[in-house]
């Protein structure tokens, strides 16, 4: 369940994805159709979909880049199966991002680092190795999100359906099935 609100006083609430059952060939997510002014729960697995009030074609995922590109993202509120790790949407920069996990994953004690080690040698890498695979790990992630490939609800504002401002938020309110 996801409920979302905004400051103009709209409020509605959804079930999205699918159940346990269908999940191959339903994945409920939101849409904006902007013939009814409204957020439309509508399966985003039809190639076509179309408004399931005014059967109009003009709708527009929630997942689409246009919706939530150029702000801060921190953490996804509502995502489907595969989706973006927080870490790589907090992150300032590829680099920033591998050096933050190296540094986490190191840690400060002399075990620790005698553990990384070994890790890395395991995996066949040295530390470059490690930070080419982070960077492009982080390089991928953000290609996919800029290209709106995640089923995902970020902690960000949306365009409204009834105001047509963005100050629509999500928020997670729970689970189904
Ligand atoms: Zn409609
Ligand atoms: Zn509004």
């Amino acid at each position: 369940m996801v409920s979302a609100s905004c400051k103009c006083g709209y409020k509605t609430s959804m079930a999205l994805g699918g159940g346990f059952d269908d999940f191959t060939e339903r994945n409920a997510f939101p849409y904006l159709c902007e013939a009814c002014s409204e957020l439309v729960v509508l399966n985003a697995m039809d190639p076509e979909p179309r408004c399931n009030q005014c059967q109009g074609a003009a709708v527009t995922p929630y997942s689409d880049p246009s919706m939530f590109l150029g702000q801060p993202l921190h953490h996804t509120v509502y995502e489907w199966h595969e989706h973006p790790n927080s870490s790589i949407l907090r992150a300032p920069s590829a680099e920033a991002f591998a050096d933050d996990i190296i540094q986490m994953e190191r840690g400060d004690t002399d075990d620790s680092r005698a553990q990384f080690e070994a890790i890395l040698s395991d995996l066949e890498l040295d530390l470059n190795g490690l930070r080419a695979e982070l960077v492009a790990n982080y390089e991928a992630t953000w290609e996919k999100v800029r290209a709106g490939e995640y089923y995902t609800l970020y902690d960000c504002a949306y365009p409204c359906p009834k105001c047509e401002q963005r100050t629509l938020h999500f928020k997670s309110a729970g689970c189904w099935d």
